[in-house]
């Protein structure tokens, strides 16, 4: 089952998207039915190939004019290039999704604890805002199934052992300008669905595709 965001439901005349769960296969390149699997999900979505990055657990967000010659190396893209998906792999991570329907700009990052403490979200939403002139206020995001504050022991400078990922997301997408009732959180956290999801928490190798693309 695809997940679908209710929150881009208004704007699919624009955009595809979604979140893959377990049931759609794994997104992890190095499983051997990787090739399958995604074109497996483009034809369900009627896309074209998905650019994904080597993921990092970075910061840096990378701006796609059109489709990248190489694989590029980084937690996140945005572009307003059309019939070009952009695709991050996830497993506890959050994959987070972003469209402006003022400027036609959209975005997906990968944002894993890592990236949640250098605030990659907010940081996609200044680049966004600085490239294309997007307005953080008419930004719609759509947040994936994560590990949830029910799972989250990690050590983190500030918060101490257990950590609330979703709503430290919610908070630095206020604090970049975006209305909190824009902001749509799955809020499934994926090792307490272990059948559903893939989790790396609970043992998996392997990864679910969350996805945005301009038609
Ligand atoms: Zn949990």
């Amino acid at each position: 089952m695809i997940i679908r965001f209710p929150i881009f439901r208004l704007f699919s005349r624009w955009i595809t998207y979604g979140a893959t769960t377990a049931s759609e296969g794994s997104f992890n390149e190095g499983q051997k039915n990787f090739e399958k699997d995604l074109k497996k999900l483009m034809a369900k979505m009627k896309m074209a190939r998905p650019v994904f990055a080597f993921q990092v657990h970075g910061d840096k967000v990378i701006d796609l004019k059109k489709r990248p010659a190489m694989q590029p190396k980084c937690d996140g893209f945005m572009t307003q290039a059309r019939g070009l998906p952009l695709m991050v792999k996830v497993a506890d991570c959050q994959g987070v999704l972003m469209f402006d329907p003022k400027t036609k700009t959209i975005a997906a990052i990968h944002s894993g604890w890592r990236g949640s403490i250098q605030n990659i979200i907010g940081k996609a939403v200044g680049q966004m805002k600085k490239v294309y002139g997007v307005n953080p206020k008419n930004l719609r995001v759509g947040i994936s199934q994560s590990l949830g504050p029910c799972c989250s022991e990690f050590t983190h400078p500030k918060n101490g052992r257990q950590v609330d990922f979703w709503k430290m997301s919610t908070d630095q997408l206020q604090k970049a300008g975006v209305p909190r009732r824009q902001v749509e959180i799955l809020g499934q956290c994926t090792k307490c669905h272990p059948r559903k999801y893939f989790s790396f928490r609970a043992g998996s190798d392997d990864r679910m595709a969350v996805f945005i693309a301009l038609k």
